[in-house]
């Protein structure tokens, strides 16, 4: 048993960042995990942020949906959490893969508002709407989780991209303490995002003013699409080209066989095709056996009547911005901004070795 809750809470780390350009949604880690009327449960369970997770992909349509998760450090001192837990929430703080503060405050909002994210709340953050105004008058940001029958739910709308502000993020950022996992040496390309104290961009974690070190490469999210389902979503930098295949030689690559068939694994090379930022826009560069196709959609958005190229081998290829990859028919490269029509989620569960006691249906 608790090996799978050792899976379990893999599979739901697969789901968390503090990389403002992956992230989908922010979230107060210690909510989702202290909400016991969400499984009937223990006190405080790291398996609710799985229910969450489950329940995001359902309600965006999406199985790699990304969450930037913020916890206080009561949460990880938590005495009715489990060793195994605790054990791993440290190592997520360390690794930098959740947000640890010492005091929450509006941190969860803050977050959201820098970045344009929508929230995961349960209770809206009352008496913060004087500060953000959104929380009251954009309700479509604020996703509500509730208990479902076995599962939990999200209520509310589907937010669109919001305005950030972009200057804060614009800028690569440096804690004075250089082994920082939010904003240290190892955040070289990716970093999370500043907290604001009277005015001066701050280490959420340390507390101590952030100095800029430049501004940020510019950047685009991408998603892969299997048969319908967005199962990864990966980011490509200026002067950071990316891999895409069934298992890359470059350990930064995105490897995809783990979500194909076999026979259709077989028809992907573990070096396809590669993706590169370029001042120009995005470029795509074939480099495999059995071919790529970009699609261009017709003016109907139906892919039926749009244009297709095939890539000649090590060509680059300059993409429009509505332009998507084809690795073979069913696999699919899109900017996450300009996902085709017709995607589903919720096809894959993270709970999926969770021991069934944990998730009781309510009632
Ligand atoms: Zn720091």
């Amino acid at each position: 048993m608790r090996f799978e809750v050792t899976q379990v809470l893999d599979a739901i780390e697969r789901h968390l960042t503090t990389e403002s350009a992956l992230a989908q949604a922010v979230v107060d880690l210690g909510q989702v995990a202290w909400y016991g009327a969400l499984d009937g449960g223990r006190p405080v369970s790291l398996l609710r942020v799985g229910l969450l997770v489950d329940a995001l992909a359902r309600h965006l349509g999406e199985d790699a949906v990304m969450i930037y998760a913020v916890a206080s450090r009561d949460l990880l001192t938590d005495a009715d959490l489990t060793s195994k837990e605790r054990m791993v929430l440290g190592r997520w703080s360390g690794d930098g893969v959740i947000e640890v503060v010492p005091v929450l405050a509006d941190r969860v909002p803050e977050v959201a508002d820098i970045t344009g994210l929508p929230v995961v709340s349960i209770d809206g953050f009352p008496g913060l709407e004087r500060r953000y105004p959104w929380l009251r008058g954009v309700p479509e940001r604020v996703l509500q989780l509730v208990p479902g029958e076995g599962e939990a739910r999200i209520v509310g709308g589907y937010p669109l991209p919001a305005e950030g502000r972009a200057n804060l993020l614009s800028q690569i950022w440096r804690c004075a303490r250089r082994d920082c996992p939010l904003f240290g040496d190892r955040r070289a390309y990716t970093q999370a995002v500043p907290r604001m104290k009277s005015g001066v961009p701050v280490c959420p974690r340390h507390d101590e003013p952030l100095t800029s070190v430049g501004p940020r490469p510019p950047s685009v999210t991408m998603v892969l699409i299997v048969d319908g389902v967005i199962r990864d979503r990966f980011v490509v930098r200026a002067g950071r080209p990316v891999v895409v295949g069934r298992s890359p030689d470059d350990p930064t690559g995105i490897v995809i066989g783990g979500y194909l068939d076999g026979s259709i694994a077989q028809m992907i090379s573990r070096n396809h095709v590669r993706l590169e930022l370029r001042d120009d826009g995005l470029v795509a560069t074939d480099l495999s056996t059995n071919g790529t196709v970009v699609r261009t959609p017709g003016l109907t958005g139906s892919y039926g009547l749009g244009e297709q190229v095939h890539l000649t081998n090590g060509v680059p290829y300059l993409l429009g911005p509505a332009d998507t990859v084809e690795l073979h028919s069913g696999v699919t490269l899109a900017r996450a901004d300009r996902i085709p029509g017709g995607t589903v989620g919720g096809q894959s569960s993270v709970m999926g070795e969770a021991p069934t006691m944990t998730i009781r249906p309510l009632g």
